[in-house]
């Protein structure tokens, strides 16, 4: 089932999610719509509450612009900042509206722990663009966007940008 995606400046997107105490068929079935809608969007990964739902969980395929489809699901994800600090270039999301983009600050590899769906526990070393998608979905279970981490006069810049769009949108 597609859900509904939570867009900025949405309160549910600066919440920080509980962690996933057990994995039932609701989670089962909540990380099958995530996938699903994250696909349909379309998008290389999706945060729980980013559908409303606020649990540390996310699904992400980061390799799915070059084709075959190898969907993620992580439950309870930790990072571990691993490398140096890179510059990910014209990051997008999915909760940030007018297709906003700009550079964003983050680590070029991580350690990863987390939970798989059916429960095996995951330890791994991310690095490129899986450890930038990794940090960026991570973040979102924190209550952070990537434009709390751009410079404070692109951020005023962006939200007098979308205030204006809520306007027309709210007045039309
Ligand atoms: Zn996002």
């Amino acid at each position: 089932m597609l859900l509904d995606i939570v867009t900025y400046p949405d309160p549910r997107l600066k919440e920080r999610c509980a962690p996933v105490a057990e994995i039932t068929d609701e989670i089962r079935e909540l990380a099958a719509d995530m996938t699903e809608t994250m696909y349909a969007a379309p998008g290389v990964g999706l945060a729980a509450p980013q559908v409303g739902r606020l649990v540390r969980m996310l699904v992400m395929d980061p390799g799915v612009q070059e084709g075959e489809r190898a969907p993620r699901v992580l439950i309870n994800p930790e990072l571990e900042p691993m490398g140096e600090v890179i510059t990910s270039e014209q990051e997008g999301c999915l909760s940030v509206p007018l297709s906003y983009r700009a550079d964003v600050p983050r680590w070029s590899k991580v350690r990863l722990k987390a939970t798989a769906l059916d429960g095996t526990p995951i330890d791994e070393v991310l690095e490129g663009f899986p450890a930038v998608v990794v940090q960026h979905e991570v973040d979102h279970l924190d209550g952070t966007l990537f434009i709390d981490r751009v410079s404070r006069l692109r951020r005023t810049l962006y939200d007098s940008k979308v205030r204006k769009w809520l306007k027309r949108k709210t007045a039309g």
